[in-house]
Parts: C-alpha cells; sequence; structure tokens
C-alpha cells in the first residue's frame, strides 16, 4: 500500500434507505474519479469512505478526491494495531511531518474499540507525552492549538492523521435527479451546470449553435467546457440544436428590438421539450439578475412563461466578480473567454427591449410557425458524450 485515505461526508438529513443511496452513489463516484489515475480500493467502512492506494500517483488521487462532491474533507491516514507502543511510534512518524519548533499542538482520541484498555484522555496523554520526548520543541496546548493528531482506535486498527484537506462539500452528483443545462460559450452558464452539480444533480447540456454564423470554433469551447464539467460530475450528454432558422425567421418577421426575448423564448421551449424527452427535471440557465437587458425581472418572467417545467437559476443572486472567482477555481473561464462569437451577440439588437411587454412578445409570435420550427430543431439536435479532460 502507498498511501491510505479516509474521505468524510455530510450527513446532515440523510436517513435510512436515502443514506445507503447516498453513500453508494458517492463511492461509485470515487471510483469512477479515480479510473485511469492509479490502482485505489475503495471501502465503505465506518460511515466514511477509505481510499487505499494501491500503486501509482498518491498526490494526484488527493487532487481527484477534492473534485468528488459530497466529500466533505479527507485526510491521509497511518495504520497502527492495537499495542499502545506501536501507536506511539507511528504517532511519532507522522508527527515528525509537521513538528517544528515552537509548534502548540494536542492530540485528539476517539476509542471506537470499547475493548481497548485504556479510555480516550488516557491515550492523548501517552501519546502526547511521547510526542513531547520525541521532538522537544513541541508545547502542548489543549483550547488553541495549531495542529491536532488525531488517535482513531478501531476493532481491527488504529488510524492517526494531522491532516485535514477539505473537499467540496455538497452532494453525490446523481442523488438529485437530471437537469437540462443551457449551455452557450460564455462565463456564466457552466458555473451554473457546476452548482447544480454540485446539489447532487445529473447535468445534460444543450448549445444552441447557428452555423455558419458561429464557427465550428463555438461549437468546440461548448465541448471543452463539457468536458471541463465532466472532471467534476462524470460524462457528461450534450445537445446540440442548430438554432439558425429560427434565427432566420425571427429576423425577418419580428421587430428588432424584441430579438433577444423572442429568441430565448424559442430556446426555452425546445429545453423543455428535450428535458421531457430526456427525463430532466429542470432546465438550468446561467442568468443572474440585472446582468444584462434579458435578465431583468420583467424578461425574465416573460421569457419563462413559455414553459411549465422548474428553471433553476443557480446564479441568480451572485455578482459578476463572484460568477467569475468561481469559473477561475473550476478552470471553465480560461475556455470561457476564448473570443468566438455566441449566437445571441451575433444577432444583437441595436436596443434590446430592457422591459418587454407579454402582449407585445405574444403579438410578434403570431407571425411565426412556431409549433413547426421547433419540430424541425428538435428533429435535427445532434448528441455527444463528451469524456472528462485530462487534469
Ligand atoms: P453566459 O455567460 O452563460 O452566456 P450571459 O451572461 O452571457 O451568460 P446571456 O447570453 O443573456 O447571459 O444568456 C443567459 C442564459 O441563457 C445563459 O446563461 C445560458 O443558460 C442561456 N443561453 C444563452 N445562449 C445560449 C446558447 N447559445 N445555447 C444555450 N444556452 C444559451
Ligand atoms: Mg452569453
Amino acid at each position: 500500500m502507498k498511501a491510505l485515505y479516509l474521505v468524510r461526508y455530510g450527513e446532515i438529513g440523510l436517513k435510512g434507505k436515502n443514506r445507503k443511496h447516498f453513500e453508494n452513489l458517492l463511492t461509485a463516484n470515487i471510483r469512477r474519479a479515480l479510473q485511469g489515475v492509479a490502482e485505489c480500493r475503495v471501502e465503505q467502512k465506518h460511515t466514511r469512505n477509505f481510499v487505499e492506494v494501491i500503486s501509482g500517483d498518491a498526490a494526484a488521487v488527493e487532487a481527484r478526491l477534492q473534485q468528488v462532491f459530497g466529500i466533505v474533507s479527507l485526510s491521509p491516514v497511518a495504520v497502527a494495531g492495537l499495542e499502545l507502543e506501536e501507536i506511539k511510534n507511528v504517532a511519532a512518524g507522522e508527527f515528525s511531518k509537521v513538528a517544528r519548533e515552537g509548534l502548540r499542538f494536542k492530540v485528539n482520541t476517539r476509542r471506537a474499540n470499547k475493548q481497548f484498555p485504556l479510555t480516550s484522555p488516557e491515550v492523548s496523554a501517552e501519546v502526547g507525552a511521547h510526542l513531547l520526548r520525541t521532538f522537544p520543541e513541541l508545547a502542548v496546548d489543549v483550547h488553541e492549538p495549531e495542529a491536532v493528531l488525531d488517535v482513531e482506535i478501531r476493532e481491527q486498527q488504529t488510524y492517526i492523521y494531522t491532516r485535514r484537506i477539505p473537499g467540496l462539500g455538497g452532494l453525490p452528483v446523481g442523488v438529485a435527479g437530471k437537469g437540462l443545462l443551457l449551455l452557450s460559450g460564455g462565463i456564466d452558464s457552466p458555473v451554473a451546470g457546476w452548482m447544480s452539480m454540485k446539489r447532487g444533480v445529473t447535468v445534460e447540456a444543450l448549445h444552441f449553435h447557428s452555423f455558419p454564423f458561429t464557427s465550428e470554433r463555438a461549437k468546440e469551447k461548448v465541448i471543452d467546457l463539457c468536458r471541463q464539467l465532466a472532471r467534476f460530475g462524470g460524462k457528461i450528454r450534450l445537445h446540440i440544436a442548430h438554432f439558425t432558422e429560427i434565427q432566420k425567421e425571427l429576423r425577418l418577421k419580428t421587430p428588432e428590438r424584441l430579438s433577444i426575448t423572442l429568441m430565448r423564448r424559442m430556446m426555452f421551449r425546445i429545453a423543455e421539450r428535450l428535458a421531457v424527452r430526456r427525463g430532466a427535471l429542470a432546465l438550468i440557465t446561467g442568468e443572474s439578475l440585472g446582468q444584462v437587458a434579458s435578465q431583468t425581472m420583467e424578461s425574465i418572467n416573460v421569457i419563462e412563461r413559455v414553459t411549465t417545467i422548474p428553471v433553476f437559476r443557480p446564479l441568480i443572486g451572485m455578482d459578476k466578480q463572484e460568477i467569475m472567482d468561481l469559473s477561475l477555481r473550476i478552470d471553465t473561464y480560461p475556455i470561457s473567454i476564448r473570443p468566438y462569437e455566441d449566437c445571441c451577440t451575433i444577432f444583437l439588437p441595436e436596443s434590446p427591449a430592457t422591459k418587454p411587454r407579454l402582449q407585445d412578445v405574444e403579438a410578434a409570435e403570431a407571425a411565426l410557425e412556431i409549433e413547426t420550427l421547433i419540430a424541425d430543431c428538435l428533429a435535427k439536435i445532434e448528441t455527444m458524450e463528451i469524456s472528462p479532460a485530462n487534469y
């Protein structure tokens, strides 16, 4: 064995069957995230997961575990038997990785194994004294320690660790059902997809492409965004809808100042039909209130009226800077800022209506064969499955 990680998850609200489902999904997601990285054994034990790195790069395993939703924290652990002497020696070996002059520390013992002859405080005192003898420059501080050595005495063995590496938190992807993400090539929608995945949603993506107004490279950009998102949630099914005919019709037959609203309404109608077909229970968008003309409350209201399916907007209350920071953290930012045109920016009117009125929009739509346009678009959707990017 090269390394062993103790992986913790949050347990709030987890009961009965739900809990088993949650745990099994998390274990499956961990296994998937580690595929091709290192040879590992993943095991559920004591309401946690243990990941044993058999061969391969432990640092890479650690990095991957930090990208699995549902993991609250992880610790690389050393293992000792149930003899106090061995526990003290292994503890000293572990502690040598963090020990430095003047370090204030404490030992924290948990004893799940009630057969063990010493109580938890006794073990802490014994191990603490041994650490002080081994590293004379240390100081004990039980109230505000700078370092904690954890000793967990279980039935078969003892786990000893000093580090707690934060995970992403959230829920394992797959626990919440499926959502259909309207994915543009911009900064916001990939972040919205990530935030939904964080709450356990399995994400499929739908992109509206306007070839030849938008280039092949715009499509590649969306594929790359999916590859990046797939790192967090596994393979993503991406649907590409060809939007050119609809945009031409809109341009020909409807007033320019309503074009964004009309375009969005068409997108939502198509997305809802696809969602039903794919068993998705909600649409997900990257809208954030007040960011642009189509994201005023009036616009959102008029746009959403064409659907009955719930629409999730995980970014609704976030500032642009916060969204950008998150997109940097999840590595979608460098892809999002590649300078390829999006279908909506191409048809951007000079002065878009920021407060479109439903009756004007409906009157404009009377000039269109909406059902035919939707059916044609749906019939030509291309679907592909995108695997995670290497990292
Ligand atoms: P983004 O950065 O996600 O593009 P944005 O601030 O540029 O967001 P808009 O262009 O107004 O906002 O789009 C609002 C939302 O509509 C997007 O977040 C996305 O969910 C959806 N959307 C926009 N264009 C497309 C497209 N070509 N294909 C699929 N969805 C789209
Ligand atoms: Mg956009």
